[in-house]
């Protein structure tokens, strides 16, 4: 097979003529070519044309003819081997079966893996399985009604699964693991273009009856998934895991325990630095979300081209040093969405965003947060959270309480003064937003960082600085604020057979990086029980 790359087309070309320009490239007759499938597939607007770009993987005749007479043109290559091989298989007798705490991409992909190798896994999720889980979560969003134990981030699929399902990375990734992630999504009902655009996403509704399939999956491979079951303890033994302890008081023996808790397992990670497991404190970042209407963001991205089905709602990605040194940037934009209240705590308020499949709800969002390092919270490994807490709590108060979400508008926000009514854009954030200052909550470094970087994004995103764009707060779960430490072997610095995996851990960031960390850590799981570790 050989690869090809940047063989562009304009918008509206046909299927006919990518196989005419891949001929016509390699210099080969219609006849040569047996077949071609489209590797990645992104865009390109400079200039003012847009143009698709492809890089297409083409099985062809006299292959090795054609790699000498290209050699020395960098867009002809062999196709690499993106297949995925096991490294290990279980055992015919085996004597204890792995843990794996949490069933969001993380445990998914964990659990998943050491099921296809054999190892029938055990996983222990504290929520409720997809379908009773999103009742729960509209629940606080319909009655302002939150179940702490079955909400946004805890529950069957983990905190994405209410999303946009977005599914890039930007992590190191030579072994192809993103692909053996993005296969099994599409195994599972994402849709197959997932494998090749370049920005894929699932939305929402897909993403729930995928991981149900995921979940059929493993267990028709010897795998359990039980619900509504909290890991509250570790049973340790001289610096080796020797199971878990349940929120029932019930005892699991096993001496290797994924640990794919997700960001928002405060009270876990509360027991763990209890139980003396090595953490150290990590940068996040903070700040509010702040909402455009698509169209706006459509035309200042696509110009002319904007409303064409095959580029959809248009995305952005802005980032401003600013002068008192934090870093301003979009985190996870949602085009075409609606911000939703993600909190896993009574009386706080968390904000992030999520969209359907179609994206095509009025409203663009993002985070627009400022990054914060533990110098700003000193305290220890937990300080973080603590620091997102009181945020949280503030954020609570000021939306007036029943988990309304304090909001302004980006004018007022400029000028320092708090919002009493909204202008154009109304805000997607249910149960609902109460105008006033978000200043009031914000740290000033954040204030002043996010006045400074308005301008600048205004000047990539025309339109960006509209008046009546409406920032809701706060956006407090970027990232963990700590980090589990692994060693190479991937288990815990000073615990034996524990693997800090995923968002929580912070070995991840993103549906996708949060696979392939499980993927790698089944790997490290099934080869520590195979050499008997
Ligand atoms: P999680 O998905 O957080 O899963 C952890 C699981 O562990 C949870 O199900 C939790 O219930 C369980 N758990 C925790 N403690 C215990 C315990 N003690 N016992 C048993 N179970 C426990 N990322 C993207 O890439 N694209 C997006 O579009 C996107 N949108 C997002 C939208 C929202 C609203 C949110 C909240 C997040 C979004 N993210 C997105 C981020 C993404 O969801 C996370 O990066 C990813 O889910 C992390 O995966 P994880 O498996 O490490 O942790």
């Amino acid at each position: 097979m050989l690869r090809i790359t940047e063989l562009k087309l304009p918008l509206d070309h046909t299927e006919q003529e990518l196989a005419e320009l891949i001929c016509g490239y390699l210099k080969v007759a219609a006849d040569d070519v047996r077949g071609f499938t489209v590797f990645k597939r992104s865009y390109d607007a400079r200039k003012g044309v847009m143009s698709l770009v492809y890089i297409v993987d083409v099985d062809v005749a006299n292959e090795d003819k054609l790699l000498v007479r290209f050699k020395g043109d960098r867009r002809v290559m062999p196709a690499p081997d993106t297949n995925y091989y096991y490294v290990a298989q279980a055992p015919e007798t085996l004597k204890q079966r792995p843990l794996v705490v949490g069933f969001g991409p993380c445990g998914i992909f964990a659990a998943l893996l050491l099921a296809q190798m054999g190892f029938k896994p055990i996983v222990l999720e504290r929520g409720k399985e997809v379908r009773q889980r999103t009742k729960d979560t509209w629940g606080l969003w319909r009655k302002s009604e939150l179940n702490t134990e079955s909400n946004v981030q805890y529950g069957e699929g983990g905190a994405g699964t209410f999303s946009d399902g977005k599914l890039y990375s930007q992590i190191k990734d030579p072994r192809h693991l993103g692909r053996k992630v993005l296969t099994e999504f599409v195994k599972a009902g994402a849709p197959e273009e997932i494998l090749y655009i370049a920005k894929p996403h699932i939305g929402t509704f897909r993403l729930v009856s995928m991981v149900e399939n995921m979940r059929a999956e493993i267990e028709a491979l010897g795998g359990e998934i039980r619900f509504q079951q909290r890991v509250d303890d570790l049973i340790l033994d001289n610096g080796q895991v020797r199971g878990v302890r349940l929120a029932d008081g019930s005892e699991i023996l096993s001496d290797h325990v994924v640990l794919a808790l997700g960001h928002s397992a405060r009270d876990t990670f509360q027991m763990l630095e209890k139980r003396g497991v090595y953490m150290e404190a990590k940068p996040f970042s903070i700040g509010v979300r702040i909402e455009h209407p698509q169209s706006l963001i459509d035309q200042a991205r696509w110009g002319k081209y904007a409303g064409h089905p095959i580029l959809g709602a248009a995305d952005y990605k802005l980032v401003h040093h600013a002068s008192n040194g934090r870093a301003v940037y979009s985190f996870c934009m949602c085009p075409g969405g609606t911000v939703v209240a993600a909190t896993s705590e009574e009386k706080r308020v968390v904000t992030n965003g999520m969209s359907q499949y179609s994206r095509n709800e009025r409203n663009a969002n993002s985070g627009f947060v400022v990054s914060i390092s533990p110098e700003d919270y000193p305290g220890g490994p937990l300080a973080g959270l603590d620091f997102q807490r009181e945020l949280e709590s503030k954020a609570y108060e000021l939306g007036g309480g029943d988990y309304f979400a304090p909001a302004q508008l980006l004018g007022d926000f400029m000028a320092g003064k708090a919002s009493t009514q909204l202008g154009s854009v109304e805000p997607s954030y249910k149960p609902g937003v109460t105008m006033t200052d978000l200043a009031r909550i914000l740290p000033d470094f954040c204030v002043e960082a996010m006045r400074e970087a308005i301008p600048h994004f205004a000047r990539q995103i025309r339109g960006y600085d509209l008046q009546d764009a409406v920032l809701t707060g706060l956006e407090t779960r970027t990232s963990s604020p700590l980090r589990i430490t692994r060693g190479d072997d991937l288990q815990s610095l000073n615990v034996k057979g524990l693997f800090p995996a995923g968002e929580g851990a912070g070995y991840a960031g993103g549906i996708l990086s949060a696979g392939v960390d499980g993927i790698k850590i089944a790997e490290a799981v099934a080869q520590a029980i195979v050499a008997g570790r």
